[in-house]
């Protein structure tokens, strides 16, 4: 007997036809005399929904009531999904996040986890019931509903298989797992049978929406190995642990992040000091700065360019223009419709080139490359919007992902 933590998303459990579906494939598994935890998101298109009311009546809406007004989403799922479960003659139990005991800190819509109970689920299990629990949501320790971002219920799964010890821990989706690409962008992507955590960290850093990063993250720092599979078909998925045996790629997958704004400040003193204070003011707000380039100053003045994600443009731009006001000079200019287009391979750290293969097929397109960044096994650049698609159909065909 094995204790299975299976987390569906919103597409696998968008109508009560899925929903059925979806508690068919549980039973089962409760049938091979497994016990099982289930998370699961809100129905596909609610959390969207959702975001998009509440920015019609307020272009910044408070964190604290987005949290509340969220966190419905899962609920719904969770009853829904319990009482199919019932229909079907399995015992079952649904549990929000506070009853599950995911315990987190104050910080509204980007909620970290400071503790993980279980609650009563252990006891329940015991007791021959399936628990479903309302993913992406936690409680802080006043009582006040938080949730742990978009795609957060990726991170309540992966943290409840690490409380209960589970033997198993399945993130199921609408695709066989995680591709050399998002299939939808490259139809001839490839499924990758294995993926250390570091490279699926990068690349759901860098704008691969099949896991939320925070996730993987946490997978990485307490060695929670995952499987990403298909809720609607039993193919094989993609395993994702400390370690792969594959062979040695240098290049495992593109990622594409088209939520990104360019944020040049310009006629900054060209003094030391000058990009630092900019830089404290953005951390101070807790915005994350990427893609760094500062121009050759000339005349007194310097330029710096950098990424921020689309929705912190405000407070990125705020946070600049009060350090603009203390430095005495500068001016801010946001350039949106950014993408931001990544390779990600453990074998870059050993392997040159990779960068020469990048730029020259974006040349030979005529894509324009606006700014680079790299880690140890990364690489970035960032293009204009509407080439985002193109230039990752391109990258992934240069370095021969859609072969085997
Ligand atoms: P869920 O609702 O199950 O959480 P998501 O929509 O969050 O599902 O994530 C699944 C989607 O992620 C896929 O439909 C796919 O379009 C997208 N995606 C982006 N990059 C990748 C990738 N490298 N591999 C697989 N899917 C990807
Ligand atoms: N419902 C939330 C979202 O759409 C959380 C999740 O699906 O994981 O982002
Ligand atoms: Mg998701």
């Amino acid at each position: 007997m094995a204790l299975i933590v299976k987390k569906f998303g919103g597409t696998s459990v968008k109508d009560l036809d899925r929903i059925r579906a979806v508690a068919t494939r549980i039973k089962a598994t409760c049938d091979e005399g497994n016990q099982v935890v289930v998370v699961v998101s809100a129905r596909g298109g609610v959390t969207n929904r959702l975001v998009a009311d509440a920015k019609a009546l307020h272009p910044h809406p408070d964190d604290r009531e987005m949290d509340m007004l969220l966190s419905i989403g899962e609920q719904e799922t969770i009853a829904l999904a319990t009482i199919a479960l019932h229909a079907i003659g399995q015992p079952a139990v649904s549990r929000t996040g506070a009853q599950a005991g995911m315990i987190t800190n104050s910080a509204h819509t980007k909620a970290r986890l400071i503790d993980i109970s279980g609650g009563d689920i252990l006891e329940q299990l015991a007791h021959g019931k399936v628990v479903i629990v309302a993913g992406f949501q936690g409680v802080n320790s006043s009582g006040h509903i938080t949730t742990f971002g978009r795609g957060g219920s990726d991170l309540s799964a992966i943290a409840l298989a690490a409380a209960l010890k589970a033997d198993v821990c399945q993130i199921y989706t609408d695709v066989d797992g995680v591709y050399t690409a998002d299939p939808r962008v490259v139809p001839n992507a490839r499924k990758i049978p294995e993926l250390a955590y570091e490279e699926m960290l990068e690349l759901a850093s860098m704008g691969s929406k099949v896991m939320q990063s925070r996730a993987v993250e946490f997978a990485n720092k307490n060695n929670v190995p995952f499987e990403v599979r298909n809720s609607y078909n039993n193919n094989p998925g993609t395993m994702v642990k400390l370690d792969t045996t594959l062979e040695d790629v240098v290049v495992r997958g593109v990622a594409c992040d088209k939520n990104q704004t360019k944020v040049v400040v310009s006629e900054l003193p060209d003094q030391p000091g000058a990009a630092s204070k900019v830089f404290q003011y953005l951390s101070d707000t807790n915005v994350n700065v990427d893609m760094i380039v500062q121009n050759v100053g000339r005349d007194g003045v310097a330029n710096l360019t950098f990424t921020v994600a689309a929705d912190e443009t405000h407070i990125a731009e705020k946070a600049v223009n009060e350090c603009l006001a203390v430095l005495g000079q500068g001016e801010v200019i946001l350039a949106d419709s950014m993408a931001k287009i990544s390779v990600v391979g453990i074998g870059m750290r050993s392997h040159s080139g990779v960068a020469s293969t990048m730029f020259t097929a974006l040349a030979e397109h005529g894509i324009n490359i606006q700014l680079i960044s790299t880690s140890e096994i990364k690489l970035s650049v960032a293009v204009d919007s509407e080439k985002a698609d193109e230039a990752v159909r391109v990258i992934h065909s240069a370095f021969d992902l859609d072969k085997e």
